[in-house]
């Protein structure tokens, strides 16, 4: 497992500037300087959502299991009694995420084209597990 520092180092980077990342919900590939606070705060190793790469700070972020204990790979929303709540495709999965360009922008210093996020999420998700054996 991937410590927070390594986690954050590779993740592309995006900054929220929000007060409290909680109000991003489901901007899931945002890392903002917040979560870093908080990281130290608790000193808790944040991970990630195999599957969209949304930090799971929380038990609430997680998915769940057949047997209703969370799951530790995967996010709520992609991940639920077992099974993925979406049948997508990696591709899918990064237009799916780069609806939500727009919004990260209105709060964020730094404004990103739809085309950028794409390729930012193209080099980072196939390091996540759902993907992985797809682009090998
Ligand atoms: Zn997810």
């Amino acid at each position: 497992m991937k410590t927070f520092t390594d986690a954050y180092n590779s993740y592309p980077k995006f900054r929220c500037g929000c007060p409290d990342f909680e109000i991003l919900k489901y901007n899931f590939y945002y890392l903002c300087d917040c979560i870093e606070i908080k990281q130290n705060e608790f000193n808790m190793e944040v991970r990630f959502c195999q599957s969209c790469g949304m930090p799971l700070r929380q038990t609430e972020d997680l998915g769940t299991n057949v047997d209703q204990t969370p799951n530790e790979d995967f996010c709520r929303f992609c991940y639920q009694d077992g099974n993925f709540t979406q049948d997508v495709t990696m591709e899918m999965m990064i237009e799916h995420c780069a609806q939500f360009v727009d919004e990260f922008n209105k709060d964020s210093a730094q404004k990103l084209t739809h085309e950028e996020a794409i390729s930012q999420m193209r080099e980072y998700f196939p390091h996540l597990k759902r993907w992985k054996n797809e682009t090998e």
